[in-house]
């Protein structure tokens, strides 16, 4: 591949991008476990486990129009999420996961010699979708109890000259990323520190992925009201229950959504999303039962993981708790899980060495779990 001739078409910076490990779709994974898709306890991707609500999928099944391409402006889905987010609709923009958001955003702003601050360890497609624009990463490391360092981000926003091998050159950091509660360790952003990175002359994105099971009352949204230089990424992919079928929306200072509209891809929101995200706004109610039982598990979760010699667990406000593994491989601790059919994540990232991550499931989820670790640890 890399060597045939037309291999110099590529962008140099595309071409050195280090490979991305994606999720084994979970077809594959049952097989390589021989075990049945329900059989499997699926804790490695903060999914939903109750899936959307039944009103949800019945509103699926009945949509008549797949054949007519989706509303390009969405007004629906907007007044439906001005409601839900307490901000007027001519600030939403809904995409294709907030993934896709991410992305715009990089586009929107980033040249090569710009840079994003990214505070890990934190989510990895911020760095990923920089790299693809061929800005630099800056790096802004959380102290250990996962908080952010105002002063290593003010630093790095001042920042102008980057040494690098060979050469310097002159960069500008524009873009900062923050995520409320952070993945993968589930603490939320103190207001008082976002008061303060509000004030360097950067864009800053808020991702607000687990606002939902923090409480919506810690959500910033509407900060986007009065500051001109914030933007907040929510989803439905992780509270609703819908990841697979792609739904997030960003809510953006006016002066950026012209720029926005222009530059989006007309049709990029389909039209299995947006029924599945207006249904789900209709009976918000009944989902945020299953939102509550996951909370119940997560605080479950994090009790029972503390009374386990060799597991470290941080508190957390999302779907999911962070561990560090003591004493024994975190590796070969997620292999042997994954033998008795039950997925976490598994990091081995600067900041978290032997970690692994675990989603909140339903109790019998957890039951599994907790029951492999005893049998694991013995
Ligand atoms: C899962 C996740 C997302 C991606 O959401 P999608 O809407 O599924 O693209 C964004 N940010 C964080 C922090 C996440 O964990």
């Amino acid at each position: 591949m890399t060597n045939s001739p037309f291999a110099d078409l590529l962008l140099p910076h595309i071409a050195a991008l280090e490979p991305y490990t994606p999720i084994q779709p979970f077809e594959v994974l049952s097989r390589q476990l021989g075990r049945a898709p329900e059989q499997i306890v699926k804790l490695d991707a903060n999914e939903n486990p109750y899936g959307p609500a039944p009103a949800v999928r019945e509103a699926l099944a009945a949509y008549p129009y797949t054949h007519i391409y989706p509303d390009p402006e969405q007004r629906e889905l907007r007044e439906a999420l001005a409601d839900y987010a307490g901000v007027p609709p001519e600030h939403i923009l809904p995409g294709s996961g907030a993934d896709e958001l991410i992305d715009l955003v990089c586009r929107l702003t980033l040249a090569p010699d710009d840079a994003i601050i990214d505070c890990p360890p934190t989510f990895g497609m911020y760095s990923f979708d920089a790299g693809l624009t061929g800005a630099r990463v800056l790096r802004a490391w959380r102290r250990a109890d996962f908080s952010v360092d105002v002063e290593r981000i003010s630093e790095s926003a001042n920042q102008r000259i980057s040494e690098s091998a060979n050469h310097e050159s002159r960069i500008t950091p524009k873009l900062l990323f923050l995520t409320s509660p952070n993945n993968p360790d589930g603490s939320l952003l103190d207001p008082a520190d976002l008061v303060r990175l509000l004030k360097l002359p950067l864009l800053v994105i808020l991702d607000e992925a687990y606002i939902e099971f923090a409480g919506l009352e810690h959500s910033l949204a509407r900060w986007v009201l009065k500051y001109d230089n914030l933007i907040v990424l929510r989803t439905f992919s992780k509270w609703a229950g819908i990841a697979g079928l792609r739904l997030g929306y960003g809510i953006f200072p006016t002066w950026l959504m012209p720029t926005l509209w222009k530059a989006k891809q007309p049709y990029n929101v389909n039209v299995a999303a947006t029924v599945a995200g207006l249904a789900s706004l209709t009976h918000r109610a009944e989902i945020q039962r299953t939102v509550d039982a996951l909370i119940v598990e997560r605080e479950r979760l994090y009790r029972a993981l503390a009374d386990i010699p060799f597991l470290h667990p941080y508190p957390s406000r999302a779907n999911f708790v962070l561990c560090r593994v003591e004493g024994r491989s975190a590796a070969e601790l997620k292999a042997a899980l994954a033998r008795e059919g039950i997925l976490v994540r598994h990091y081995a990232k600067p900041g978290l060495e032997n970690c692994i991550r675990v989603s909140a499931g339903r109790p019998e989820q957890t039951d599994a779990l907790l029951a492999a670790l005893t049998s694991v640890a013995g």
